[in-house]
C-alpha cells in the first residue's frame, strides 16, 4: 500500500534540536492556501510538485539511529491526510517514534472529519492555528505565535517538553549546503 502513497514534500531535515523535544527528524510539506501574514515558509505555498515520496522511503533514506521522533510541519501537513497518516503509522509502528504535527487549521475543524481523525490517533502532540505575526511567540516555546494551542493526546510529553533549547539553529550538510531551522521569527 505505501507504493501507491506519494507525499509532495517541500524538504526535510535529518537532525534538528529546535523543532521539538529531543533530536528529530523534520519534514515540511509542500502546499498551504492559508496566507498567514509573515508566514516563514512561503516556499511550501505552492502546490506544484517539490519532492514526491514514497512514505517508507522518508524513513529509509533519512532516519538515523539517535532520532527521538518526527515533526511535521508545513506547508499544511492534513492537506495530504492519506499521506500523513501512512508517514505517522510507519513512525509510531513500525519505528517506535514520537510524533509531533504542526498545523494552520483549528483542531476543532480537524476532529469534525474522519480522515483528519484517523491521523490524529498516531499524534502525540498537535500545534494548531495559523501563525498570527502581531502574537509572535516570546518564549522559548516551540510554537510561531501564542494563538497556537498544544494539544496532549497520549503521555509522551508535556508542555514543560516543548520548550526549545534555541530559537534557532543552523545546519551545515554534508555538501556545504546551509539550513536554518527553528522560530527565529521572534525579535528580543
Ligand atoms: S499555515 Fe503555516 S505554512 Fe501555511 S501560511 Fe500559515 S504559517 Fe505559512
Amino acid at each position: 500500500m505505501d507504493q501507491d502513497i506519494l507525499i509532495n514534500i517541500h524538504s526535510i531535515i535529518p537532525f534538528s534540536r529546535v523543532n521539538g523535544p529531543g533530536n528529530r527528524l523534520v519534514i515540511f510539506f509542500q502546499g498551504c492556501d492559508l496566507k498567514c501574514q509573515g508566514c516563514f515558509n512561503s516556499g511550501t505555498h505552492s502546490f506544484d510538485n517539490m519532492n514526491l515520496y514514497h512514505p517508507g522511503d522518508v524513513f529509509q533514506r533519512y532516519l538515523r539511529q539517535d532520532i527521538e521522533g518526527v515533526t511535521i510541519s508545513g506547508g499544511e501537513p492534513f492537506y495530504q491526510a492519506i499521506g500523513l497518516l501512512s508517514l505517522l503509522k510507519l513512525a509510531k509502528e513500525s519505528y517506535g517514534l514520537s510524533t509531533i504535527v504542526y498545523t494552520g487549521l483549528a483542531y476543532e475543524r480537524l476532529k469534525k472529519i474522519r480522515e483528519y481523525r484517523l491521523c490524529i490517533n498516531f499524534i502525540d502532540v498537535l500545534i494548531d492555528g495559523r501563525y498570527e505575526e502581531s502574537k509572535k511567540e516570546t518564549t522559548l516555546l516551540a510554537r510561531g505565535s501564542s494563538n497556537q494551542k498544544f494539544y496532549f493526546f497520549t503521555n509522551r510529553y508535556r508542555q514543560a517538553n516543548l520548550y526549545m533549547l534555541s530559537k534557532e539553529e543552523i545546519l551545515i550538510g554534508k555538501d556545504g549546503t546551509i539550513t536554518k531551522t527553528g522560530f527565529s521569527k521572534v525579535d528580543f
